[in-house]
Order: structure tokens, then C-alpha cells, then sequence
């Protein structure tokens, strides 16, 4: 790994999120403990694979200033299924920037479950819990189902999918949020039947891209879908049935 420059990792931090209008989720500590995390990342990647960034500005906008930006769709003190959190993407930072949300982090890699409740153990997120699973195998557990207020996914799989995987963990009145790239309104345009049978309405589709004068425009989407209904039993599906005829 090149020389991690803290200092200068700060001063970028501060600037991805200033330009996105939410330079007031930082302070000193967050900051502190945000380059700290990410020293941490790059250090583990080298062993472990975590990430596909590895250059410290892109980390700050595209891993934190897009995962912060999600953050104000929950409300204070709700409950949070993060599925497919890889290496803690948005978990790490919504632990961070919101103390107040209590987050489960669900992936099916033990490696990557134990960097982030390794990660979340360092820097004292007793706000994270950590396991490891498939979505779609816990999802019947009633510790699990239909408990969360939100339910989010970064880069897991196509809107159709995604909503079987989700909304059963979602609360009668809760969201699912989906964080997409380019395809989000057209994707979501195809899950219309898929949310119709599983109890989900699109609220609102938000494309505002990412500011960075560094790097120009970068595409970020949040798709938030409300439960409406109680999702029927018979979802989720097993993986091979959902991947193979998504709703
Ligand atoms: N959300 C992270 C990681 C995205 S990669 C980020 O944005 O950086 C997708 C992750 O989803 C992988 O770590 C993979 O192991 C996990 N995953 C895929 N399908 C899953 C499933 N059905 N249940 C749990 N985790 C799953």
C-alpha cells in the first residue's frame, strides 16, 4: 500500500462531503474515525479483497459521501438490515454518522462479515451487529422478519431480486432503500410487479449524482420503496428460483 496520508484524507473527506451538501454529518471525531476505518481498509485489502477503490479520494466520495447520503431517509433511532454489506458499505458509515440507528450487516462471505465486526469492534460501533448469511435463508426467522424499519443494499443484484431479498425484512410502514448506479428508474421500472406481490410502492427515486470537482459528476441513485402489505410467505424464494425467474 502507498503512504496513507491522514491529514490529507481528512481535508478530502471534508471537501466529498461539503460538496454534497452535507459537510454538517462531520466533526472532528467522525472524521478521525472515518480515516482511521480507511487506513484499515487499505491495509486489509491487500490480504483480503475488500474493495475495488483503493485511491483515498474516491474512497471519500464514492464509498463515504454516497453512503452518507442515505442517511436522510431514516429517521432517528430506526432499525437497520444492511444485506450484502461486503466489506461494511453502507453499514461503517451509517454506524458512524448516525450513533442513533441500531444496524444489522448481513453477508454470506464469513471474511467480509468478520472485517466488518472486527472494523465495527475497533472503533466502537456498539450500534453494529454482524452475520453471516444469505438473505434468503434467514429470512423467514421471525428475530428477522418484517423487524426492520429499513432495509438497505449497495451493488447486490437487479431491482426484481432485490426486492424479494428485502422487503420481507421490512416492517408494514417501513422502506426499503436501494442504492443504484445509471439503470435505477429503469430497474425499478421492471420491479413493478415484483413489488406489487411483495407489498412494496416506489416513494421516490433519487438520481441526484455525486458533486466532485476532483473527479466530475458520479452517478448515485436511492431507491426507496415503502412496505406497504405484509410480504406473502412464500417469499423469498430459494436463490436458484429467484435468479432463475425473478418476479
Ligand atoms: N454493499 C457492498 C458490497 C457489494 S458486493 C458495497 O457496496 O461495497 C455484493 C455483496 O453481496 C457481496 O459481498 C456478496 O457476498 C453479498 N451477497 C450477494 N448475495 C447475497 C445474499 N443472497 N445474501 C447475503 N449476501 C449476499
Amino acid at each position: 500500500m502507498a503512504e496513507f496520508d491522514a491529514a490529507a484524507f481528512g481535508a478530502t473527506l471534508g471537501r466529498a462531503f461539503s460538496e454534497n451538501g452535507i459537510g454538517g454529518m462531520l466533526s472532528f471525531d467522525r472524521v478521525k474515525t472515518l480515516t482511521a476505518m480507511t487506513e484499515r481498509l487499505l491495509t486489509e485489502n491487500e490480504k483480503y479483497n475488500l474493495t475495488a477503490l483503493t485511491d483515498p479520494g474516491k474512497i471519500a466520495l464514492l464509498h463515504y459521501a454516497d453512503c452518507a447520503l442515505i442517511t436522510k431517509y431514516m429517521k432517528k433511532g430506526a432499525t437497520v438490515i444492511d444485506v450484502g454489506c461486503g466489506a461494511g458499505f453502507p453499514t461503517l458509515p451509517l454506524a458512524v454518522l448516525r450513533p442513533d440507528l441500531q444496524l444489522l450487516a448481513v453477508d454470506s462471505t464469513e471474511k467480509k462479515v468478520a472485517y466488518v465486526r472486527e472494523t465495527a469492534r475497533l472503533f466502537g460501533l456498539d450500534n453494529v451487529t454482524c452475520l453471516t448469511a444469505r438473505a434468503e435463508e434467514i429470512a423467514a426467522d421471525g428475530n428477522y422478519r418484517e423487524r426492520f424499519d429499513y432495509a438497505t443494499a449497495r451493488a447486490v443484484t437487479e431491482m426484481r431480486s432485490l426486492a424479494e431479498l428485502l422487503l420481507p425484512f421490512v416492517k408494514v410502514g417501513g422502506e426499503m432503500i436501494a442504492m443504484k448506479g445509471k439503470n435505477a428508474a429503469y430497474e425499478t421500472a421492471g420491479a413493478k410487479r415484483a413489488l406489487a406481490i411483495l407489498g412494496g410502492e416506489v416513494v421516490a427515486i433519487d438520481e441526484t449524482p455525486l458533486r466532485s470537482a476532483a473527479y466530475g459528476e458520479q452517478s448515485h441513485a436511492a431507491v426507496r420503496i415503502a412496505k406497504r402489505k405484509k410480504t406473502p410467505a412464500a417469499y423469498p424464494r430459494a436463490w436458484a428460483q429467484i435468479s432463475k425467474k425473478p418476479l
